[in-house]
């Protein structure tokens, strides 16, 4: 039997973000796959509404201080999806054998930092917490001042594949707050939808494993590396949709 081919098509919509109307296009495929295989498009909206979100802010008068060379932020635990948890695996394994070594040495550093400090079973478990309990663990990691293992000169080493948590991290204020993680100084730009949270909330329906659908980026490699993420299969159109629908859900935070 020929296998069925597969066809390119382009995915668009058309949102009313503030006064303005946004339309939103990714190129996807008609195949059945994982949502993994779906990232570029999650990224691509992810970049369009976050580009719309500084615009905004602009036009208040307001200026981003987050840029090149500034990675005041990267010590702060980083949620990633386990959908963002394959495609990061997926890009180490590409990388030349010894960057590869190298930033699995430092993920394995920080691992057993973590370990040391009596942190590591309440950090991976970050995802079941209450909101207070997060951040109070999430200062505790802070102080470890362990920088995320993609963090090179001050600046993000897999800029074009960062999670979409990094993509929508931008803020108005000084970025001393961001490194001393001074949550009454640190002013967030204020996003018109929530990308990352409407990809945790799809990342949750897209495997087989119990649990919450994201983890702190410290654990992705040697989660990726038990091999007991299976992702489930759906035509592109659907996660798509799905994504979509989360990220223009009110009610997720
Ligand atoms: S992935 Fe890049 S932007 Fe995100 S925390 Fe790491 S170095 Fe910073």
């Amino acid at each position: 039997m020929t296998p069925k081919k597969t066809r390119r098509i382009r995915v668009s919509l058309e949102l009313k973000l503030a006064d303005d109307v946004l339309k939103l296009e990714a190129p996807v495929t008609d195949a059945k796959t994982t949502a993994v295989e779906l990232i570029p498009a999650f990224q691509a909206f992810t970049n369009q509404v976050v580009a719309h979100s500084i615009k905004l802010t602009e036009r208040q008068g307001k200026t981003i201080s987050c840029k090149a060379g500034c990675g005041a932020c990267c010590k702060q635990p980083v949620p990633v999806t386990l959908i963002e948890v394959e495609h990061l695996n997926r890009v180490v394994k590409k990388m030349p054998d010894r960057e590869q070594q190298r930033i699995r040495a430092i993920f394995a550093h920080h691992l057993e930092v973590v370990e040391e400090a009596g942190l590591i079973d309440q950090l991976r478990d970050i995802a079941t917490l209450e909101s207070t309990e997060k951040r109070a663990l999430a200062a505790k990691y802070f102080k470890l001042g362990l920088e995320c293992p993609f963090l090179e000169n001050q600046s993000c080493g897999i800029y074009p594949d960062r999670p979409l948590e990094c993509r929508e991290f931008l803020v108005t204020s000084d970025p001393r707050y961001c490194a001393e993680l001074d949550a009454e100084g640190i002013e967030h730009i204020d996003q018109q939808m929530h990308m990352a949270a409407a990809l945790r909330k799809l990342s949750a329906d897209s495997h087989n494993a119990a649990g919450r659908g994201w983890v702190l980026m410290i654990f992705a490699l040697d989660l990726a590396k038990t091999g007991r993420l299976r992702f489930k299969k759906k035509p592109s159109k659907e996660w798509v949709k799905g994504f979509l629908q989360y990220a223009t859900d009110k009610s997720i935070p």
